[in-house]
């Protein structure tokens, strides 16, 4: 089978010492695997000329095709450009279509009044030995370079500009380059059990898989996703040689299976909200409208959800939701009778099938002996029955609210799922 590997190179002193969490790789990353580029090495270097040479020298020795982002800019720290005019041995010439496109950028798009910039015409500016691909959403045009059999690709680091680049320009035409292998990813959701428990249960299945099937568990807030990879000449067989092996994954770890499909807790309570015909709102006090966040990212979303009271205070609890000002001084705002009633309140006042409620204490202060930092409870209800669960979590604040969500959505699906309308 052909394999055909990619570097993926960033540039940008912002990257390496965490300013700007690098995006880019992961993107690209994502768009070479599917249509079969396997990534060999992600390279990350600063706005340093020599350090971007060596990059590129090592990188092609590992890969035919070379994805270089940022570095590309007006300004001086941006060298991307004319390094590349030397590596490749050019000179840099105006590009007539590109100035035709910058000028068109800032004069209708950006609509900047007075004369361009020098530094902006000079974006109009490429190696006269690359190929020039079209950036229709940014003036920093992408550079095709092709060097014994290799493909360098030099891109914006700009996120957005150099998405439209990989998607319109670079992917179609790799796939006319190379005749890629299929890489086939099936993905088994599971929630509410942790990756060595859930390893206990593939014991016996994860050695028996064929050396070229390979099994992943990617943990996260909760929730541990079991991804099956193989790769081969046709996609069809590859996904009819994995299938057997999928199906039986999922049988065995069925008790914490949340889907079949690579996607999160709030896509599929929103499937089995639609399929239902069922509506849901949220009270959410330790969380703070984080899994109404959550809720609302998926797109349609107003079909099934009403909206969230974010009852901070006791207040609130009381006032708007209707909390016992009783069970708020004795039982205390975080506990199991508050949730309960936060359940209750956002039924009635968000006009609801299902309500989810959270109250914690989230650190790092806030927390006493009797209620350290990471108590949570959680509430999930109907008008009928309320079930609740606790948490003792153990992490920063942000993790804290993260895994609270986490784990809040899978209570509601569970409590959606055994509800018997
Ligand atoms: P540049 O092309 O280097 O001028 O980068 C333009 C903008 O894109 C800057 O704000 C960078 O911080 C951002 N950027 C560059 N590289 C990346 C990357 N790998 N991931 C996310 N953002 C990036
Ligand atoms: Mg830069």
């Amino acid at each position: 089978m052909n394999t055909v590997n990619a570097s993926i190179i960033t540039i940008g002193d912002e990257l390496l010492i965490g300013q700007t969490i690098d995006t880019n790789s992961a993107f690209i990353g994502q768009e070479l695997n599917k249509v079969g580029v396997w990534v060999k090495r992600r390279v990350a270097v600063g706005d340093v000329y020599d350090d971007i040479w060596q990059a590129l020298d090592q990188e092609c020795k590992q890969s035919q095709i070379i994805i270089v982002t940022g570095g590309l800019g007006p300004t001086a720290d941006d060298i991307t450009k004319p390094l590349l005019c030397n590596y490749f041995g050019g000179k840099l010439v105006v590009n007539e279509k590109v100035l035709a496109h910058v000028r068109h950028l800032f004069e209708k798009v950006f609509r900047r009044t007075g004369p361009m910039l020098e530094r902006n015409l000079k974006q109009a500016e490429v190696p006269d030995v690359c190929t020039v691909l079209h950036n229709a959403r940014g003036s920093a045009p992408g550079m095709l370079f092709k060097r014994e059999g290799k493909i360098f690709i030099s891109l914006p680091g700009v996120p957005h500009e150099m998405k439209g680049l990989m998607r319109d320009e670079v992917i179609p035409r790799l796939l006319k380059e190379f005749k890629m292998p299929a890489i086939v990813h099936r993905t088994a959701f599971t929630a509410g059990q942790g990756e060595s428990m859930l390893a206990e249960l593939l014991n016996e299945f994860e050695p028996a898989l064929p050396a070229h099937i390979k099994l992943a568990y990617l943990p996260n807030y909760g929730m541990v996703k079991l991804r099956l990879t193989s790769q081969g000449n046709s996609k069809e067989d590859v996904e009819k040689e994995m299938l057997p092996y999928f199906e039986k994954m999922q049988v065995l770890v069925k008790e914490f299976l949340v889907s079949s499909e690579d996607e999160n807790l709030e896509v599929v309570i929103g499937k089995i909200l639609r399929a239902r015909n069922k509506t849901i709102g949220t009270a959410e006090s330790c969380t703070g409208g984080y899994i109404a966040h959550l809720i609302t990212s998926v797109p349609g979303s107003s079909d099934y959800y009403n909206g969230s009271v974010v009852s901070y205070s006791n207040q609130v609890k009381e006032n708007a939701l209707g909390v016992g000002h009783e069970t708020l001084e004795t039982a205390g705002a975080v506990s199991e009778d508050t949730v309960k009633q936060m359940v209750k309140g956002a039924l009635q006042l968000l006009k609801v099938d299902y309500a989810l409620a959270t109250s914690g204490i989230m650190g790092p202060g806030g927390g006493s002996e009797e209620k350290p930092v990471g108590t949570v409870w959680i509430a999930a209800g109907s008008k009928d029955k309320v079930e609740t669960m606790q948490l003792h979590l153990r992490f920063d604040r942000q993790r804290n609210i993260a895994m609270t969500g986490g784990n809040a959505l899978n209570l509601l699906r569970k409590f959606i799922l055994s509800d018997p309308d």
